[in-house]
């Protein structure tokens, strides 16, 4: 019998199969079950227009043999088949096919074991686990079945063939197990079922096979192996399924059983979508950031199935960055098998599913945050700081979209408040939106320089996580309100009279703060009197730009350049130690010195930064100390 060649591009997929080191060489049966199962597609539409008589699914049963004498396995199918010239076009050569859309893409990128895991691959993946291959197949409206075969070697067969059923049967005879290799899995009952419950379960046409199974005898201790017909794919997927019908426990067991959860999700979001591109999805907050949440190791995406076909686990370009703790599904119909193999429309509906699936999110966390309180506030202790990241790491970008979902610690309402809220219970004359940041709330609260702003009714927002401050940056304002670190800068809260007041005690004092800041010169830029401290003698403050929380943050990471935030060391002209400094000034100016330096230093452990010499601060008390008791 005369060997036919395979095409030049078609040869060029089967090489890439047959030594493909892909690691999911599984795939071969999903892609071969989902053909079987689009030739029932054309089958039944073709008996419906033709008149063919009645079929139902039931008729369209799609068969698995395993025969291990032979190594063989077989996928039957009772579909629209293929004649002798369609075998030869259809498996011969590549044009026809989504098949070239990979080999296309193959060159562009040349990153194969990727883009097998992308794409539907066809039927040549059969040669990742198969050496020898025959299909043999007959049209529904042919009487003569063919054969088409190949072991690889050079080209192909095809021939008629005695075969009385409508459809095609692909025997797939199995490799010899390598070393890295176990091809022999696939002939045991048990890993056909699970990856038909893997990647087929939701195929529309019941997936058949004759399961060996021990059993009881009746009235008898004894077992025996019994031969049953199993249907081991559901065929009904749960987001297909009426709502209605649909029972939290339902979602919650669903969510476990195939994301591998422990806990029940936060929150399920299931829904039908018509448009240009129609789909369901299901999507699921989950309760719980994952361990490796925040770390590379995380991969974000949702599952991917084209009418009840599964495609792929993480399709990334379904949920943003800014949601990526989302898990879920998408089925859409209009990303059929064939279609989706086309690269480019794939794309695009997908861009337009992912749209879509980030509004729906973004309408699902606002809501909660408005309905149930509680649940959010669960929620963003979670991902709140994925939030955030997102407005960070968008430079802004996203600030419309995740600025409300945004929430921060009140002082004055000493729970987690949302912007508007904040803005909405500003003093009628404030400005600004006034917030400061440190390691925790407790620790925030002891600053010296929070206590005056509460004591005139300022509200503040406590940050206390490291990103904080750097989203603030991003968001610059809100609802027109600039943000206001109370460590920084004039934060204009006094009365005119206050402002004299202290403009007055600013000029009489000015020698004794000139001999300060020349005492410390080589620490800060400036001393001067505050106008932020009720009852601590000092603080430091920074000017616009870097913060000395900044300052931490930026220092604790592993490429830190010593980033420096400009000092000011601020004196509480109502604190009696303002008094003992003009004093010391008057009289004794050689222990200035000293003075300024323990102040500093307090300055600076207040804020939680080292001290330069912690020994030649503690001398100094020391000395102090002394001096008082003589
Ligand atoms: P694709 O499915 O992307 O078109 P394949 O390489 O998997 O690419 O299959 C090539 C073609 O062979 C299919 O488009 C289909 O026309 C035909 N074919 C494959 N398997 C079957 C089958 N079981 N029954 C009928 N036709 C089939």
């Amino acid at each position: 019998m005369e060997k036919k060649q395979f095409q030049a591009e078609s040869q060029r997929l089967l090489d890439l199969m047959i030594n493909s080191i892909y690691t999911h060489k599984e795939i071969f049966l999903r892609e071969l079950i989902s053909n079987a199962s689009d030739a029932s597609d054309k089958y039944y539409y073709q008996a419906l227009t033709d008149n063919l008589g009645a079929v139902t699914r039931e008729d369209l049963a799609i068969q698995i043999i395993i025969n291990k004498d032979q190594r063989m396995i077989s996928i039957i199918d009772k579909g629209i088949g293929m004649n002798e010239e369609e075998l030869e076009k259809l498996l011969g050569t590549i044009a026809h096919s989504g098949s070239l859309e990979f080999k296309k893409k193959l060159d562009d990128k040349q990153d194969d074991v990727d883009i097998i895991g992308q794409f539907g691959v066809g039927f040549y993946s059969a040669f990742m686990v198969a050496n020898k291959v025959e299909v043999i197949s007959k049209k529904y409206n042919d009487d003569q079945a063919y054969m088409w075969e190949s072991d690889t070697t050079d080209g192909y067969t095809i021939r008629p063939v005695d075969y009385n059923q409508r459809g095609t049967c692909i025997n797939l005879f199995l490799k010899e197990n390598t070393e890295d290799e176990n091809y022999d899995q696939y002939l045991d009952q048990y890993e056909i079922e699970r990856l038909i419950k893997k990647y087929s379960d939701y195929v529309h046409y019941p997936i058949q096979m004759n399961m060996t199974i021990s059993k009881q005898k009746e009235d008898s201790e004894d077992y025996e192996d019994v031969i049953e017909l199993k249907t081991l794919n559901s065929m009904i997927p749960l987001w297909k399924r009426p709502k209605k019908d649909i029972t939290e426990e339902d979602y919650n067991e669903f969510y476990k059983d195939k994301f591998n959860e422990y806990n029940n999700p936060l929150t399920v979001m299931h829904n039908s979508v018509e448009g240009n591109v129609s789909y369901d999805s299901l999507l699921f907050i989950p309760s719980q950031a994952p361990m490796n949440y925040y770390s590379n190791d995380y991969e974000k995406g949702l599952q991917l199935y084209c009418r009840g076909v599964f495609i792929m686990d993480k399709a990334s370009e379904l949920v943003p960055e800014h949601f990526r703790f989302v898990k879920g599904l998408v089925d859409s119909q209009d990303l059929s098998l064939n279609i989706s193999r086309e690269m480019l429309q794939h794309d695009r509906q997908l861009k337009i599913i992912g749209d879509k699936i980030e509004k729906r999110i973004q309408t699902e966390l606002s809501k909660m945050l408005k309905n149930d309180r509680e649940k959010y506030e669960d929620f963003f202790k979670q991902f709140g700081l994925q939030l955030k990241f997102g407005i960070y790491n968008s430079f802004g970008m996203l600030k419309d979209k995740l600025q409300d979902l945004l929430l921060f610690y009140s002082a004055s309402q000493q729970k987690m408040i949302t912007l508007e809220e904040y803005v909405e219970s500003m003093k009628e004359d404030q400005k600004d939106i006034f917030f400061v940041s440190g390691e925790s709330i407790e620790k925030i609260d002891f600053m010296p320089t929070v206590e005056r702003l509460k004591d005139k009714g300022f509200d503040i927002l406590y940050l206390t996580d490291n990103v904080d401050e750097f989203t603030i940056q991003m968001l610059r304002e809100y609802k027109e309100k600039a943000f206001k670190n109370i460590t920084q800068g004039d934060l204009d809260i006094d009365t005119e009279e206050e402002k004299e007041e202290l403009k007055k005690k600013e000029e009489d004092n000015k020698d004794l703060l000139t001999a300060l800041k020349e005492e410390l010169k080589e620490d800060v830029q400036d001393v001067v009197i505050s106008s932020r401290l009720k009852s601590h003698p000092v603080c430091l403050s920074s000017g616009e730009g870097l913060s000395l929380e900044m300052e931490k943050v930026l220092n604790q990471m592993p490429d830190a350049q010593g980033m420096k935030a400009g000092r000011i060391l601020e004196i509480n002209p109502n604190h009696e130690i303002f008094n003992a400094l003009q004093t010391l000034y008057e009289k004794d100016s050689s222990q200035l010195k000293d003075y300024a330096s323990i102040l500093y230093d307090q300055a600076l452990l207040i804020e939680g930064l080292s001290i330069k010499d912690p020994v030649g601060f503690s001398n100094k008390i020391c000395n102090l100390m002394v001096n008082i008791n003589k």
